[in-house]
């Protein structure tokens, strides 16, 4: 009987807000919890790029738009615009283990063990063999050069068909010159700047010197992500950001190479943290032979759109990825489902019921677009395939919000982003925030580069303002005691792995809270004239200025 009367009274304050000046509330954690139950349920089967569950998962995401009132915001067939974007990915792996030998100045060739010394990655430059022969090894200290900065490693020289060895993160990382953050990891400490910046220079490839503490990781990630399946968006020209050698290796293989060539290791390393470091030759070449198999796939990201009242060519982004890791390997209990009900179910019932709010209200100003982005494990590639191809002009996108992984232990005082960056969107956030009575926590660990390991920074890369949104661990119960305690349980025992599954226990309070906040945020800049910007010193800042310039033409 109180069961029904409170069913009855909420019903009425749901009925209410649909019509009151001033709603009442837009999110709801039993209809949270139920988007994140379907989605990481076994039924969706880990939620694997271009697999059957793919197909089930664009259905169901399809479907709840579609429900909402959402407009299809994808690609355009015979004129009119579907719910999806298609995105062509090209799939690499090697057959057999590909053949790395070292000759250095003195002694016997060197063959490298791919896993134990070298991590190479299958070959995404689009060739299927993979073939080197007497390439000079060059170290070229972190591989950076940062004009905004003052600082260029490369000095002038000719890198062209050399191996480029190169030292992870940024300069200043271990207290060097240069202005990059301290320890805090701009985009030149990334791994994947580092290869870009080789393949720009025409380099014959890239061997990055694995050291736990600037890298944020130990060697077992750096194999594991690096020697399995490949894949990459399929790009025109992909030898514009991709040599054909991409590896890591091991750190006594490297001081192995600096004392054949009579150099001691550490204090190359501290040479390469000065700005006048020049490049050192290492008197040694490598011989690499391997073959490829090569194809074609297509995923697809997700994109339903409310076109704005007054600007609709002006659009702002919600995104979430929809895949993770599918079938794989069993863990201890034999389960082999890498259910994603966290990573990132969570993160797309929030955009889910993100597009249900904006719905049910006034539309804004401005569009937005919900997007649903495919293969962020697999390298951040729906995204970034958006950024590159994106649906609505990147000029007139005002920013995205991005939520990658959500709060399931109730609400929290705070919360933060992925990563440190500074930008006119942040500002927004911790002030809307201010208005809720939360307070903004930076990211503890700017040195692991967050930043661009979420999809935001796809966007970031095209100038477009960015954040991923990151639930606060001040818990309204427990404090950061317990909220540090849980995210530190969730990494060891469910973080891409089988166990990161829906529970009954979870309190989906906090996701509202959230939810309502990014709410605020997005109504805000959609009913605003503003174009949030990067900060001034941020490498991002100039790709902006470029749209901004074309959009005022
Ligand atoms: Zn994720």
């Amino acid at each position: 009987m109180k069961t029904s009367l409170t069913l009855g009274l909420a019903a009425a304050l749901a009925t209410s807000s649909l019509t009151a000046a001033t709603p009442g509330p837009l999110f709801d954690p039993q209809r949270l919890s139920d988007d994140v139950r379907t989605l990481g349920s076994d039924a969706f089967e880990g939620r694997g790029v271009a697999t059957r569950a793919e197909s089930r998962t664009i259905d169901y995401i399809v479907g709840q738009f579609r429900a909402a009132g959402l407009s299809p915001g994808g690609d355009l067939v015979k004129g009119k615009r579907g719910w999806t974007q298609a995105v062509p990915l090209l799939k690499s792996d090697f057959v057999g283990d590909p053949k790395v030998t070292l000759r250095l100045a003195h002694g016997a060739p060197m063959s490298l063990a791919q896993r134990d010394q070298i991590a190479l990655r299958a070959p995404m430059d689009g060739s299927k063999t993979l073939h080197l022969s007497g390439a000079p090894l060059l170290f070229v200290g972190y591989g950076v050069a940062a004009p905004e900065r003052g600082w260029d490693d490369f000095k002038g020289m000719d890198v062209r068909g050399k191996i480029l060895v190169e030292l992870i993160n940024d300069p200043d990382f271990e207290g060097g010159e240069g202005s990059f953050g301290g320890k805090a990891m701009t985009y030149y400490g990334r791994w994947t700047y580092k290869y870009e910046e080789a393949a720009r220079r025409g380099a014959a490839g890239v061997m990055i010197i694995h050291e736990t503490d600037p890298a944020a990781y130990g060697w077992n990630t750096v194999k594991n992500s690096n020697t399995n399946t490949m894949f990459d968006i399929v790009r025109p020209d992909p030898r514009a950001v991709h040599t054909p050698f991409e590896s890591w290796i091991q750190r006594d293989v490297a001081k192995t190479i600096f004392a054949a060539a009579g150099l001691d290791f550490d204090q190359a390393k501290a040479a390469a943290k000065r700005k006048d470091f020049r490049p050192m030759p290492l008197s040694a070449t490598l011989d690499a032979s391997g073959a490829a198999r090569t194809s074609v796939i297509t995923s697809h990201n997700v994109a339903g759109r409310l076109a704005g009242k007054k600007y609709p060519d002006e659009t702002l982004i919600y995104s979430a990825h929809w895949d993770h890791l599918g079938i794989g390997a069993p863990d201890a209990k034999g389960d082999r489902i890498y259910n994603g009900a966290v990573d990132n179910g969570t993160g797309v019932a929030q955009l889910i019921d993100q597009a249900r709010a904006f719905a049910r209200e006034p539309r804004t100003d401005r569009s937005i677009l919900f997007l649903a982005v495919t293969a962020e494990e697999k390298g951040l590639l729906g995204s970034e395939y958006y950024g590159n191809h994106p649906l609505y002009p990147l000029a007139t996108t005002v920013g995205m919000l991005n939520t990658d992984s959500m709060g399931t232990h109730g609400p929290a005082r705070d919360f933060s982003i992925s990563g440190s960056a500074k930008l006119g969107l942040l500002d927004d956030l911790i002030e809307e925030g201010a208005r809720e009575g939360r307070h903004f926590t930076a990211d503890a660990h700017p040195e692991a580069g967050h930043f661009y390991r979420s999809d935001h920074f796809s966007m970031a890369k095209v100038g477009v303002p960015a954040i991923s949104f990151e639930p606060g661990l001040d818990l309204v119960n427990g404090g950061t005691v317990r909220g540090e305690a849980l995210a530190k349980d969730y990494v060891t025992r469910m973080y891409h792995q089988p166990a990161d599954e829906w529970s009954p226990q979870w309190d989906f309070s906090g996701m509202v809270a959230d939810a309502q906040l990014l709410h605020a945020v997005g109504k805000r800049l959609a009913n605003s004239r503003e174009w949030p910007n990067w900060s001034k010193d941020s490498e991002f800042r100039a790709a902006r200025d470029r749209t901004a310039a074309a959009r005022k033409k």
